[in-house]
């Protein structure tokens, strides 16, 4: 197709921001500042290389993922507690902060609840901002990587050690339902450390070596009772591939802290969606 005459200054429109979020309920970032001086550790996670684990953190709690050993990129499942059917919103997320999150930005839950679930409350990998590839890291573009999508791709391969079958299989054993009830539970994940964007000529999904050290972490203050479920993505440092065991992988550390009881004074609980749900007359 030919373009129209005026294709240039259709295509010099400036674009406006979809959801300004001068409006969204702040986090109070000193009050969270503050109470991190207090935190005792009450809990600890090692999630192995090529496979997932859940782990609990009671609100008003904080807890850290942190690289051990080597490079390695981890998918994070969040679900309310009490009720698992309120889970991490990915694409809400990515409209309200953007594609990639680091400190003060939060994980939002689902519809009908959409309230924070956690905020980041210290991200070491904050320096790197963008790159000149458009990679950022800590993205909520990206899914997990899943092994119906490598079937396809690989003229049916089977691989049971995707993020997904990691998370399915966590989840499955710490609910004590079967994999086939766990499976529909599993969503879009906060790929943790991972560095990826979309290239500029063909717009497609990349990733790249992560620049996570051993001792890089990232931090979130639990802003309900959370069931998180981590998994060591198979792909390692995330610079060649995944869907095999053929990159090297690492484990991850999950730590739970509580902070002193008088820290949190002044906080409250995120109340619940104001929408009235009558979707209109
Ligand atoms: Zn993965």
């Amino acid at each position: 197709m030919s373009e129209p005459k005026d294709a240039d200054a259709r295509r010099a429109v400036k674009p406006v921001i979809c959801y300004p979020v001068e409006t969204l309920p702040a986090p109070d970032m000193a009050l969270y500042t503050r109470a991190r001086d207090s935190l005792s550790k009450v809990d600890e996670v090692l999630v192995p290389a090529r496979d997932a684990r859940c782990f609990s953190v009671p609100r008003g709690h904080f807890f850290r993922i942190t690289s051990v050993e080597g490079a390695q990129v981890g998918d994070l499942n969040l679900h309310n507690a009490q009720d698992v059917s309120e889970r991490f919103y990915s694409g809400k997320t990515r409209a309200l902060h953007g594609t990639h999150l680091t400190t003060g930005q939060r994980m939002w839950s689902s519809f009908p609840h959409l309230r924070p679930m956690a905020t980041i409350t210290q991200d070491t990998l904050g320096w790197y901002g963008i790159d000149p590839f458009g990679g950022s890291v800590h993205d909520v573009i990206g899914t997990r990587c899943d092994p119906y999508t490598h079937a396809l791709l690989s003229d049916g391969g089977q691989y049971h050690h995707c993020c997904h079958s990691n998370l399915t299989r966590a989840l499955s054993d710490h609910l004590g339902v079967s994999r086939a009830e766990a499976e529909p539970l599993v969503h879009d994940v906060l790929n943790v450390f991972m560095c990826t964007g979309f290239t500029r000529d063909t717009g497609q999904y990349f990733m790249k070596a992560s620049p996570v050290r051993p001792g890089d972490f990232i931090e979130f203050f639990a802003e309900i009772d959370l069931l998180g479920n981590l998994s060591a993505c198979p792909g390692g440092d995330c610079s060649s591939e995944h869907s095999s065991d053929a990159a090297p992988c690492h484990p991850l550390l999950v730590e739970v802290f509580k902070p002193a009881p008088k820290a949190l004074a002044g906080w409250n609980p995120p109340a619940a969606n104001s929408y009235d749900r009558t979707h209109g007359p």
